[in-house]
């Protein structure tokens, strides 16, 4: 039972108040229907009925209020987190970027020193407050170090905010926004909350979107709207860290929703094939269509596995193990990109009915590519990932083994996560342990490509010039990412037991993309002999 199956929900939850949480979220949408769903989305309307279920449901005040803030039940637990977000993205990405963003809007407040802020958004979120996250600026995109937003210091202590946000979801109606900005005097970084309600906030346009039409990413702009301290969150390092910590958070989620489309997608493709009869032949039965099928299967399984065994690292994370660095990027940008895949596979079996309006086909072709480049595009997180090649290969280090975390913690170190500095010192466990004892005569191929990658970085080490090439650096990356996405792979066949067969057939894909990108650095780039 690796895909979530709304008919026959069997997740283990550590409280009935959780349990009952997801069966009345899938209850809402079953109810709700995909016509309705729909014909939502082609209408572009705001999704008040969803919110008002949130509301009622107190769904976002229990799952992202950390513990102390709330109700005894709240927490901030990422077992729950990963399963709301699975269950939004398989319904409409629309609904789960609603969500996405209030996490992201939360991330710089629970990390910030600011407790009058934390009550809050505590108290907020129980009267059904949704978040926003003010990062991205029209003319800077990934480089948010040239931040144009500013706050003016007054003389008295206080300050006007003034400047403008680009991209920015939740904009229309968020109780609170986390800015980032600079202070125009020093230039020293800052995070504050701005409230979309006060008269100096302008919600300038809705920016339409191909996909997750029913949100509304906003441009806004503040006009000398008053700041005191009290809305200040974070100044200096700690903002600047509040925002790539909120990131790493806020990125993991992106691979979730990926997982949740593709299983919808899945369903509806299979069951489309089955019943469509040609040549006096099921579709189902035709020998390339199993084919795909199982690929598409195979990487799907390979996608969650991966996702819920990075969720154990994460959880599990703390200053002396910072693992989890690696894996949430791979997350963000391995599993959305295999989600692109998923989906195109499936689209050659479904055809022409896949863009039928009335389809959650058509929304997910639409939705599917919005993930990989949300919150950091492929490339920047790639670049981040090659940072931990050196250790991670050459240089493992023993650590205590992490079981499966579904125990309800509140994962509290996600929001004192530190200085983002320091990513090449990270040392991880010994990759190799994780095949072990595993029968497969892919991954035996598999590993012996590991071999030669090994070789390849001894004997042609990538030189100055060419680590400083991110053209260069992005394929050694597309290599090496294979490695740490099977590693956990391999992991979470063990701990959820799956058969030898669909971990076969993962790692006959697996060889066959190293090869693909073997073949790319080989052919594309000048490389050392
Ligand atoms: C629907 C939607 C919702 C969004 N919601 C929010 C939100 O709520 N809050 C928010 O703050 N932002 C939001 N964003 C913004 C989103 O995070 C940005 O798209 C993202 O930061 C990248 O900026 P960009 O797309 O303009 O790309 P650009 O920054 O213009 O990048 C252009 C190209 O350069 C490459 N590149 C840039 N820098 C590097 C680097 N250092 N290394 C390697 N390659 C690099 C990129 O990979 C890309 O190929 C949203 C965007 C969309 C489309």
């Amino acid at each position: 039972m690796l895909l979530f199956n709304p008919k026959k929900y069997n997740r283990h939850h550590a409280d009935e108040k959780t349990k009952n949480l997801m069966l009345k979220t899938i209850e809402f949408f079953e109810n709700k229907g995909l016509k309705k769903i729909k014909e939502d989305d082609q209408a572009a309307v705001w999704y008040d009925d969803f919110l008002e279920f949130i509301k009622k449901e107190q769904a976002f005040a229990t799952l992202l209020t950390p513990s102390g803030y709330g109700d005894p039940d709240s927490r901030w637990d990422m077992w729950r987190i990963e399963e709301f977000n699975e269950i939004l993205g398989f319904y409409g990405l629309c609904y789960w970027y609603t969500w996405q963003v209030t996490i992201l809007g939360l991330g710089p407040i629970w990390m910030g020193q600011n407790e009058e802020v934390k009550h809050k958004a505590a108290k907020l979120l129980k009267d059904g407050g949704i978040f926003g996250f003010g990062l991205s600026e029209k003319e800077h995109g990934a480089d948010i170090y040239s931040t144009d937003m500013m706050l003016y210091p007054k003389g008295d202590g206080t300050y006007l905010a003034r400047g403008d946000k680009y991209y920015i979801g939740n904009g229309n109606a968020a109780a609170l926004i986390s800015v980032f900005g600079k202070m125009a005097d020093t230039g020293e970084y800052v995070f504050f909350v701005v409230d979309t309600k006060h008269p100096n906030y302008e919600c300038v346009k809705k920016i339409s979107t191909s996909g997750v039409r029913q949100a509304y990413v906003a441009e806004f702009a503040l006009h000398d709207y008053p700041i005191t301290e009290a809305d200040i969150l974070s100044r200096g390092n700690h903002a600047w860290d509040s925002s790539l910590n909120t990131v790493n958070v806020g990125k993991y989620e992106l691979g979730w929703a990926s997982i949740g489309i593709c299983e919808h997608a899945f369903y509806e493709a299979i069951d489309h094939a089955a019943n469509r009869n040609l040549y006096n032949m099921y579709v189902t039965d035709f020998p390339h269509v199993k084919k795909i099928f199982t690929e598409a299967f195979a990487r799907l399984a390979a996608m969650k596995l991966f996702a819920l065994r990075a969720c154990d690292y994460m959880r599990s994370a703390n200053e002396n193990d910072r693992r989890y660095l690696l894996y949430n990027p791979i997350q963000k940008m391995k599993v959305t990109m295999e989600g692109e895949k998923v989906i195109g596979l499936l689209h050659e079996v479904i055809a022409a009915r896949g863009f039928e309006q009335e389809t959650y086909f058509e929304m997910a072709i639409r939705d599917i590519g919005m993930l990989p480049k949300l919150e950091g595009t492929t490339h920047v997180n790639m670049a981040l990932v090659v940072k931990f090649l050196q250790n991670f290969m050459f240089k493992p280090k023993d650590y205590p083994e992490i079981p499966r975390r579904d125990d309800p913690a509140n994962d509290s170190f996600l929001f004192n996560q530190g200085p983002t500095k320091g990513l090449g010192s990270i040392q991880f466990h010994d990759y190799r342990k994780a095949y072990e004892g595993i029968r497969s005569k892919n991954l035996e191929v598999f590993m012996e490509q590991i071999e030669a990658f090994k070789n390849f970085l001894i004997k042609g080490t990538p030189d100055e010039k060419q680590t400083k090439n991110i053209d260069y650096m992005l394929t050694v990356g597309e290599l090496f990412t294979l490695i740490p996405y099977t590693q956990l792979i391999c992991e979470n066949k063990k701990i959820y037991n799956v058969e030898d067969e669909i971990i076969d057939e993962i790692f006959k894909f697996i060889v066959s993309d190293f090869s693909a990108y073997a073949t790319r650095l080989y052919t594309g780039q000048k490389n050392n002999r």
